[in-house]
């Protein structure tokens, strides 16, 4: 019989078992660390130390993908920020080693990111990783992290840092557990693009042990210990079941009745791109723009991004491609584009908002655009993130048509612009969903904290509500409305979202047959009827389980 099965969130789908190799604890600095009797040389070995660990992370972010390698880059500059150094120098001057001078530094700066909360309490898992290798370093012991793996395994940590996660090898990588982290963390992200099963949040997930073999659901979340042959065999068959399913579905995405719903991309650069262009999809839903920039230290000029842009636009000849418009600050800071610190930076001057203060930001960025989509023949369309008023959306358009774009739209991410929806859709061309920031701002939950999956979860009846809503005004006004939040990937919920009027769906391209299989499978009345079975239910669980209850019996057989 199987062993104990637990429940965390799945965020990336396949179900799949293997034995799990535990990713190696932090170095902990010793406690009986000698006093150092050569402060100078005490003070070369942290700088040492810390110098090799960004060497490392340089040149694993050289070897790494376009996902992997700004991450690291970024890691690489917490290693080699001044203010670190001068930090543990002080605490060597006050007497500790310089194992324990680095922990104490990074601790204090820990401390400092987590007071400042969202997209700084992130990076305290980067500034720990740093910190952990920078002592392991110093003491000539193997660094921390993920181990060579000798075969196919499960990978389980308390938190992956991005570098861990960047550089796990895709061939013996089977799944990814982890004790924390959110659905919308690097980790999930990450696993998502590679196509690798995860679940995240799952508690005890550090306490299994070494080698313990372990089935995982991707999709559930369920984690089963010791699973039996039966178990395994049933996943196998599954498996098939599944691949077999998608291989069925080519084409275009359309309901059972043959009503249209547009099937495309989120991407974030040139070889996501190239990937994309390949696979059976309509085109791209969603290029998050700031991703390319994420460890730029100046703004690129025009000339820089429309050869980024052309690249980006080549693999779509007559395809659509979505074109997001810097989304900097918060959770994607970038170096060239910030008005200084913030209390809140979720809700302070970011996306837009930033672009309206540097507005010459905005122009150089569509001008580039424009230059890439004459040349290349994409139908490009650009859209504006964190919109909340017409006004805005007003202004926006103004400067796309001056650039000589044809099309502009914005993101509906937050709940005042879905809201009123019919006047910020009268202003452009489309509107587009971004359901991960409309759930956190519709349930106040940060994004980036994982102990608030449940609330960020996006079958939250309310955050279907202020979704229909938005699809209301979409209506009102003729306007299309699509989704590219995490949410259109998820099968089920694809059909609540084409019932509530959503015409296009945009999601990590390996998402993508499942969701057309769900639509091919059901009309568009039947999607209508699921969207009422949602908006009635109680609770995000209840919501999910009725849905998967009345949905066709042949998804739920194979997904
Ligand atoms: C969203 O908020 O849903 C979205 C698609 O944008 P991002 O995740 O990049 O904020
Ligand atoms: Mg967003």
């Amino acid at each position: 019989m199987s062993g104990d099965t637990r429940t965390g969130v799945g965020v990336s789908p396949g179900t799949v078992a293997g034995p799990v190799v535990q990713v190696a604890p932090p170095v902990r600095p010793p406690a009986d660390e000698p006093m150092p009797t050569d402060s100078g040389a005490a003070v070369d070995a942290v700088l040492g130390a810390l110098a090799a660990v960004a060497a490392d992370l340089d040149e694993r972010a050289a070897a790494a993908d376009e996902h992997a390698a700004p991450i690291l880059k970024a890691t690489a500059l917490i290693a080699r920020d001044k203010g670190l150094a001068k930090s543990a120098g002080k605490h060597v001057g006050a007497g500790k080693g310089p194992a324990n001078a680095i922990a104490a530094a990074v601790e204090e700066y820990a401390a400092q990111f987590e007071a400042l909360g969202g997209y700084f309490a992130e990076r305290v898992t980067d500034l720990r990783d740093v910190g952990s290798r920078a002592v392991a370093a110093v003491l000539g012991v193997p660094a921390p992290g993920v181990p060579t793996l000798d075969g196919p395994s499960v990978i389980v940590a308390l938190d992956l840092a991005p570098a861990e996660t960047a550089a796990l090898d895709r061939t013996k990588v089977v799944a990814i557990i982890t004790e924390a982290g959110g659905r919308t963390s690097h980790t999930a992200i990450l696993a998502a693009q590679m196509g690798i099963p995860a679940v995240v949040q799952l508690h005890g997930a550090t306490e299994i042990p070494e080698g313990t073999v372990v089935a995982v659901d991707g999709d559930s979340g369920e984690v089963t210990l010791d699973p039996d042959m039966e178990l395994i065999e049933a996943q196998r068959v599954h498996r098939e079941r599944r691949a077999q399913a998608l291989a069925g579905v080519e084409g275009p995405g359309t309901t059972k009745d043959g009503h249209a719903v547009a099937l495309l991309a989120n991407i974030g650069g040139v070889d996501d791109a190239v990937a994309a262009g390949a696979q059976d999809l309509e085109g791209v839903g969603l290029f998050r723009t700031e991703f390319v920039y994420l460890s730029a230290t100046t703004q690129p000029t025009v000339e820089e991004q429309a050869e980024i842009y052309r690249k980006v636009l080549e693999p779509f000849p007559g395809r659509r491609v979505v074109v997001r418009t810097l989304d900097a600050g918060a959770d994607k800071p970038l170096a060239f584009a910030n008005l200084g610190e913030e209390e809140n930076p979720a809700l302070g001057r970011r996306g837009l908002r930033l672009c309206q203060a540097m507005p010459q930001l905005l122009d150089s960025q569509l001008e580039a655009l424009a230059i890439a989509a004459r040349e290349t023949g994409a139908d490009v369309r650009v859209m504006a993130p964190m919109v909340a008023t017409a006004e805005e959306a007003s202004w926006f358009a103004a400067r796309v048509k001056a650039a000589g774009l044809p099309k502009s739209g914005v993101m509906i991410e937050v709940p005042a612009a879905a809201l009123r929806s019919r006047h910020v859709l009268e202003e452009v061309d489309f509107g587009s969903l971004g359901t991960n920031d409309l759930a956190q701002y519709t349930m106040a939950a940060d994004r980036m904290e994982g102990e608030l999956s449940d609330l960020l979860d996006p079958w939250q009846p309310a955050v279907i509500d202020v979704v229909a809503a938005a699809c209301a005004g979409g209506e009102a006004t003729g306007k299309p409305v699509g989704v590219c939040g995490e949410s259109a990937g998820d099968p089920y919920l694809a059909l609540v979202l084409t019932g509530l009027g959503v015409g296009s769906l945009s999601m990590a391209p390996k998402k993508v047959p499942a969701v057309k299989l769900a639509l091919s499978l059901h009309t568009l009345d039947q999607c209508r009827e699921l969207a009422e079975v949602a908006r009635g239910a109680r609770s995000a669980t209840e919501a999910r389980d009725a849905v998967r209850a009345a949905a066709n019996p042949e998804l739920t057989a194979v997904l």
